[in-house]
């Protein structure tokens, strides 16, 4: 295993948070880098304190997008252990992301190990009441300095860490979303599958009209014939019918979310009948003015569970259950977090302990 560096700051261990932490706003003291060229492969591991990046006007990510990122979550429990949910999957899915966009993978069980040293270091940053944890945001981007489309052969690879609230500070609210067939997110064979700078770039201008009219989320359909439902915003998307709960099928243009997999597994344990396949708009219309529309929920690691009240698409409005949140959707969320904040055995193997010294 490859030697990681600490320059680690001199400070005390407590850290004052902010009451109101919101999402993604504040920075732990240290992050973790690494960097890559072809001669080296991954090299220079350090642990060090957060500064600015320093890069040139010609660094190839700013010009031609390649870079990749991830989102997870560490959670503090109750006897103050720290757990990460389904690092591994993040990280495979990171390297699915780069190879994509012909970027170099990282070593799994390096990274995690250097995962679980920042966190470690960091662990008086991870906020303790009810929602919140601590965002990790793994990222790699190209960094030639060249301006001409190809890979690039120097990459850097960073995790910065931010202490985040509960996404739902008032409690459990559905949100409002504006279905979209004027642009599209992704398409199939494109880069849908990928955490890709571009394709949140390509999500703005709709996201902005949406929230000009009074929606929280897009909902995406898909880019070929803008017929099926593909996801939301940051999140996958299930549709709970009378007899099975339906999540479109990965074909391509949507993002393989960590917490749709885990949602599709949990249900199934719950003796549910979860249908992975294509679902067109029309169909979801159809089965609500045929009463099948027990509700909506959105999964993504941000808000975990989104229970959904309102789709809009053209002149149809579709409400579910009566603008509350939907039971199956709090009963999941519930049950979510029970296994991030360590609160019932972790029967499916979900989390992994972030070793703490003893001294604290
Ligand atoms: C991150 C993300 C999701 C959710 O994935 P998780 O692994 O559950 O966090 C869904 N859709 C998009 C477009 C995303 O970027």
């Amino acid at each position: 295993m490859k030697n990681i560096r600490y320059e680690l700051l001199n400070r005390e261990n407590n850290v004052n948070l902010p009451p109101e932490l919101g999402f993604g706003q504040i920075f732990t003291d240290h992050v973790f880098e690494m960097d890559y060229s072809p001669e080296q492969g991954w090299h220079n591991s350090v642990i060090k304190p957060l500064s600015q990046l320093s890069v040139h006007p010609a660094a190839m990510f700013i010009h031609y997008g390649q870079a990749a990122f991830e989102g997870m979550k560490a959670f503090k429990t109750d006897n103050n252990q720290v757990l990460l949910f389904r690092p591994e999957r993040h990280f495979i899915r990171l390297n699915n992301s780069a190879k994509r966009l012909c970027m170099p993978e990282v070593d799994i069980d390096f990274a995690i190990h250097a995962l679980k040293e920042l966190v470690s270091i960091e662990r008086h940053w991870i906020p303790t009441r009810k929602g919140e944890a601590l965002y990790i945001r793994p990222f790699l981007f190209a960094l030639d300095t060249q301006l001409g489309v190809r890979p690039s052969r120097t990459y850097k690879f960073i995790i910065l860490l931010t202490p985040v609230g509960a996404y739902y500070p008032e409690g459990f609210k559905p949100v409002k979303i504006l279905v979209q067939d004027e642009y599209v997110r992704t398409v199939r064979k494109g880069m849908g599958e990928c955490k890709t700078p571009g394709n949140y770039a390509a999500s703005l201008l709709a996201a902005e009209i949406a929230r000009k009219e009074g929606y929280t989320q897009v909902l995406w359909l898909d880019g070929v014939e803008q017929k099926y439902i593909e996801e939301v915003g940051t999140m996958n998307i299930f549709i709970h019918l009378k007899d099975e709960v339906v999540t479109p099928k990965l074909t391509g243009g949507i993002l393989h979310g960590v917490t749709r997999a885990s949602v599709i597994h949990l249900l199934r344990d719950w003796g549910l009948t979860v249908n992975e396949r294509l679902i067109s708009i029309d169909e979801l219309i159809q089965q609500y003015h045929n009463g099948n529309v027990m509700g909506v929920f959105g999964t993504g690691t941000a808000a975990v569970i989104s229970s959904v009240g309102e789709i809009k698409y053209n002149n149809e409005l579709l409400k579910f259950n009566d603008g509350e949140p939907e039971e199956l959707a709090i009963k999941l969320f519930d049950e979510m977090l029970n296994f991030q904040y360590g609160r019932i055995p972790d029967r499916f193997g979900w989390t992994q302990q972030v070793p703490i010294p003893v001294s604290i």
